[in-house]
């Protein structure tokens, strides 16, 4: 890695790039958004997991860019809807769908459905690529929880004022954002990924 290190997240999302500089920022690597980079690519997100999405989008920045990347794709699983959303959760409700249609769209979608089978997970996978868009680490993994029957709170983005942490007996609306970067999808991820950039970065020093 250059010096001081520099990581691409490669995502446009600002409330995750919010949420990434805060669970990187003891590794102290210079963070860099797809907004300093006027020749960032637009990575479809077609593949169907979001291992695949997440590599995709790794790999053809860092390519792009010349940089060391993460590439991050997450979502929401919903038992009793099959796994859906799943990788398409941002385009839930449609290609521009906001965060309030795809929540109204999943609310619909749970009508009638008990307490009990309203369980979900959060997903999570990052991946980082080297600048030459080999991939050099991975972390993947899950939160459980339940879906509400309205929305509740307004801290975090997209299905959290609907995503309810069982022990809590509150959503991440609700929660705020000290509890949600401990338990979450993405710090989980973040927290596996970290072991293996400190040994990237002491091998290059
Ligand atoms: P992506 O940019 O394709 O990975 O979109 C992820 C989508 O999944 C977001 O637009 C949200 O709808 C949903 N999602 C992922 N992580 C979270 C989260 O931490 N809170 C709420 N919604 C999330």
């Amino acid at each position: 890695m250059s010096n001081p290190p520099v990581l691409v997240l490669a995502t446009r999302n600002a409330h995750k790039v919010q949420e990434l500089r805060e669970l990187l920022a003891p590794l102290g690597l210079e963070l860099k958004t797809l907004a300093d980079f006027p020749q960032a690519v637009d990575v479809a997100e077609d593949a169907f997991t979001f291992a695949e999405n997440a590599e995709k989008k790794a790999v053809e920045q860092a390519r792009a860019l010349r940089h060391w990347t993460l590439g991050e794709d997450s979502g929401l699983v919903v038992d009793a809807l099959g796994g859906a959303p799943g990788p398409r959760s941002a385009r839930f409700a449609g290609p521009q769908a906001t965060d309030e249609q795809n929540n109204r769209k999943l609310l619909a979608e749970l009508e009638g459905v008990p307490e009990e089978k309203r369980t979900a997970a959060y997903v999570c996978h990052v991946v980082v690529a080297d600048p030459q868009g080999q991939v050099q680490a991975r972390g993947e993994a899950r939160c459980r929880g339940r879906i509400t029957t309205s929305p509740r709170g307004t801290a975090g983005f997209g299905y959290d004022p609907l995503f309810e942490i069982v022990e809590y007996h509150r959503t991440f609306g609700q929660l705020g954002p000290l509890v949600k970067q401990r338990l979450s999808h993405r710090a989980r991820a973040v927290e596996r990924l970290l072991p293996q950039l400190r040994r990237l970065l002491a091998a290059d020093s």
